[in-house]
């Protein structure tokens, strides 16, 4: 594919969030993309960046938005493209405005993720369902488009699971959460709640994963989605670790299946020439990592960029077929670098207005 002539022009609501800055780090020196509007809510409008975000990042401010004045969250924006870090329970109306006024609309929140017409998309699960925009656009009146992303947990399951369903058809799961803090935006849960602790429940998570999982897997044909036929069993934990999930897994297949089976079907999967050039897409979207004690969130969720998700330990089940261990970084491969990447395949093929 050749690359765009000149940058494309975006904006990024919710920029001073968790996910917004990974955004802003992210999009710093992007080959496709210029970030030209940075926008959050009305406590920080009207303000420089650099005066009114609590910067996260290890890697300085990037200069080239710091003195950026940072807009309400309303259209119009001066980005093409708009991705979505917005606070969840106001993001509903704001996104879909955006995408009326003619935007291309990424997101990173919760809201249109299981809506009839909108794709949720991971590049190398099911960059087909994108297909279903022209449906959107006609049903909705839209000349934008909105394009939603998984949940953090469900990116990583999702990645490891797909090859695995088109080898031998995944039947049932059971999944366990080991989640970050950064999952819980910024400034999340008190560190007298997560110090020395785990804290069993995530409100909506288990849900989440489940069902988005059955998304990502299933059809799209004619502009319908067909949800995959599997049973989610999920438990999610929030634990002490400042970036990237760690889940443990097992798997049920619809026939017999072995470890050996499981390895070769991981590493087999690599991503098409069209994947290959967008510029978020990692050499190895999925490594396996032979080391008894490996996958570790501190060691391996950098691997790839942040878009490598890594898995280890994959060996019989009894109860099951088979078990292993993923991580994901939930910031980059889970929200922001997803986003990014998911906004290079739309150019890619052609669907940015
Ligand atoms: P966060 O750190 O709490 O940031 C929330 C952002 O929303 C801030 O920029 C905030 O701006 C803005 N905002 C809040 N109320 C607003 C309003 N009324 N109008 C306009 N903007 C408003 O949250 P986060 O972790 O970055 O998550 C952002 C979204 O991504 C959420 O929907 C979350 O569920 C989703 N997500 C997060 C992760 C993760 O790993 N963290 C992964 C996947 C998806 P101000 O600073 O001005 O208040």
């Amino acid at each position: 594919m050749t690359p765009p002539s000149s940058r494309i022009p975006v904006a990024i609501l919710g920029a001073t969030g968790t996910v917004g800055q990974k955004f802003v780090r992210l999009l710093d020196g992007h080959p496709w993309f210029e970030v030209v509007a940075l926008a959050a809510s009305e406590r920080s409008a009207g303000r420089p960046y650099a005066d009114v975000v609590r910067w996260r990042e290890t890697t300085p401010l990037p200069e080239a938005v710091a003195k950026m004045v940072v807009a309400p969250s309303e259209p119009p924006l001066p980005g093409r493209i708009v991705f979505s870090a917005l606070e969840a329970e106001i993001a509903t109306p704001i996104e879909q405005a955006f995408a009326r006024a003619g935007a291309t609309v990424v997101t990173n929140t919760r809201n249109h993720r299981m809506a009839e017409d909108v794709p949720l998309v991971i590049p190398e699960v099911n960059g087909h369902h994108l297909d279903v925009l022209p449906r959107q656009r006609a049903g909705r009146g839209w000349t934008g488009a909105l394009v939603a992303n998984p949940n953090c947990s469900t990116a990583g399951l999702a990645m490891v699971l797909a090859p695995l369903h088109r080898a031998f058809g995944v039947d049932r799961i059971v999944v366990n959460t080991m989640q970050a803090v950064s999952g819980a935006g910024y400034p999340g849960v008190a560190s007298l709640d997560i110090l020395d602790n785990v804290i069993p429940f995530i409100g909506g998570e288990e849900e989440k994963i489940a069902a988005e999982t059955c998304k990502l897997l299933g059809d799209m044909t004619a502009g319908t989605f067909r949800n995959a036929a599997i049973a989610v069993s999920a438990h999610t934990n929030r634990v002490p670790v400042i970036d990237g999930h760690t889940e443990t897994v097992s798997v049920g297949f619809a026939r017999r299946v072995t470890p050996d089976e499981v390895r070769h079907a991981l590493l087999a999967a690599a991503p098409s020439d069209l994947l290959r050039s967008l510029p978020s897409t990692p050499e190895h979207p999925i490594v396996v990592d032979p080391r008894p004690d490996r996958p570790q969130p501190r060691l391996d969720r950098d691997r790839g960029r942040g878009m490598t998700v890594t898995v280890g330990r994959i060996r019989p089940c009894p109860v099951l077929d088979v078990r292993l261990v993923l991580l994901v970084h939930n910031t980059i491969r889970g929200a922001a670098g997803l986003a990014i990447q998911d906004a290079e395949l739309l150019v890619a093929r052609g669907d940015v207005a």
